[in-house]
């Protein structure tokens, strides 16, 4: 959920510009010299992170800008009509090459798919600019552009946007969704917020089509969404140094800066699954990420204001800041013990798709269940163990007791 916290305040930051929540911005802030340097910017640093989704996203509304804005300078001679042509068939565009992001893998820039997929970008961008050319020196109507490129435009609705802007946005809005559920990495959550960033582009130039308000309406939700893709690419590397990738817990870098942190006072526990080996030879790997997943799950949502980090392997480290043994002790025992009571539900890997519905034997055949124990290791700061390196040192030995205890218990040091 933190992941929606900067593109929407982004998002929420061109509305207040849009509806002028505090007073009027200069236009200058929202110039184009200003959206340029942000285009440049971002379009580095996803070159620099070789994020082909993100530079083709760069480049299509980047597009979009100059288009308006070259539009804008004709603005004299265009009538509404075709200026809402122009809304529907860049809008529409910039919505599809959306709902395309989340279908394609990343790739290098300097590789035959990268080349495709900027010269399909291009062709799209040449199509469009022919359409509305072909429109504008000639005064056509809207009718006769719609007659002469086929149907692509119909008659405007009352309806607030276009049917065929409409169903543009509703179509990259499910794609993008799917994207989300399928990955929710911060580039997915970032489309959503350009998502709506487009949505918002569109129904402002849509109702400014009489006038100036065509090119300036839509300036702050451009400009949102060139930032918002800035954003996205920190926030992905933030999370890729920060994030542990298969549990999604933070990572022990992450464990690292916050125990530089720590006040005086603070436990920490280290906790290691049992056996885990085993597991792993027994049923594969691909069961033995699952359990670590599950147990990861468990793990954060620990009571007594832990937080839980991906120490690495099968091993991972509660941190309880300001909290003294005795308070921690009974939430870890807790955690112990509902671990060892779970059944934790896992689908067998590697079984033949096909074999699957000769060999049906019942509920077998869907998956297994498995039962999981840790060992944990508490300490706390004290004067003998007065930095964070010696009371993880502790919280180790007390782990190394467990399992010579005999493994599925809690141990502690003071
Ligand atoms: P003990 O009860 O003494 O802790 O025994 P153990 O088998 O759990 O401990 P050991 O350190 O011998 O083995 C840890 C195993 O964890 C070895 C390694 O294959 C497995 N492992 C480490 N990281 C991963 C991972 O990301 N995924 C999977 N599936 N297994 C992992
Ligand atoms: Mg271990
Ligand atoms: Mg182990």
């Amino acid at each position: 959920m933190r992941r929606f916290f900067v593109p929407f305040s982004i998002l929420i930051a061109a509305l207040a510009v849009d509806r002028e929540w505090f007073g009027s911005i200069p236009p200058s802030w929202l110039s184009l010299p200003i959206w340029r340097l942000v285009f440049g910017l971002v379009f580095l640093v996803a070159w620099r992170f070789r994020r082909g989704r993100a530079a083709l996203l760069m480049l299509t509304v980047a597009a979009i800008v100059e288009a308006t804005q070259a539009w804008g300078l004709t603005l004299g001679n265009t009538p509404p009509s075709q200026r809402g042509a122009a809304v529907v068939l860049l809008g529409t565009a910039w919505l599809l090459w959306l709902a395309l992001l989340p279908w394609l893998s990343e790739w290098r820039f300097l590789s035959w798919p990268g080349v495709w997929r900027f010269a399909a970008l291009a062709v799209t961008g040449l199509t469009i600019g022919n359409i509305l050319t072909a429109a504008g020196p000639y005064g056509l109507t809207l009718r006769q552009v719609a007659l002469r490129h086929g149907p692509i435009i119909a008659d405007w609705p009352a309806a607030p946007l276009p049917h065929l802007l409409s169903a543009a946005c509703f179509l990259s809005l499910v794609s993008l969704l799917w994207g989300y559920l399928k990955r929710p990495w911060p580039f997915e959550v970032g489309l959503l917020a350009i998502w709506l960033c487009a949505s918002l582009a569109c129904l402002r130039a849509w109702q400014g089509r009489g006038g100036i308000a065509f090119v300036e309406g839509p300036r702050p939700f451009l400009l949102a969404a060139g930032l918002i893709l800035g954003s996205s690419l920190v926030e992905g590397a933030f999370s890729l140094a920060f994030e542990d990738g298969l549990t999604s817990l933070p990572a022990r870098r992450a464990l690292e800066e916050s125990l530089l942190q720590l006040g005086p006072r603070y436990s920490l526990a280290m906790v290691d699954i049992d056996h885990f080996k085993k597991l792993n030879d027994r049923h594969g790997h691909e069961v033995g990420d699952q359990v670590l997943r599950m147990v990861a799950g468990m793990l954060r949502s620990v009571g007594g204001g832990g937080e839980a980090f991906r120490y690495g392997g099968e091993e991972f480290t509660i941190l309880f800041p300001g909290k003294g043994l005795e308070e921690v002790e009974p939430h870890l025992e807790t955690l112990r013990r509902q671990i060892a009571e779970r059944r934790f539900a896992v689908r067998s890997p590697g079984r033949p798709r096909g074999k699957k519905a000769q060999g049906s034997r019942g509920q077998g055949a869907q998956g297994k269940t498995l039962r999981v124990t840790v060992s944990l290791g508490a300490a706390q700061r004290s004067q003998r163990a007065g930095s964070p390196e010696m009371v993880m040192k502790a919280a180790d030995k007390a782990l190394y007791r467990s399992k010579k205890g005999g493994r599925n218990r809690l141990t502690t040091t003071r």
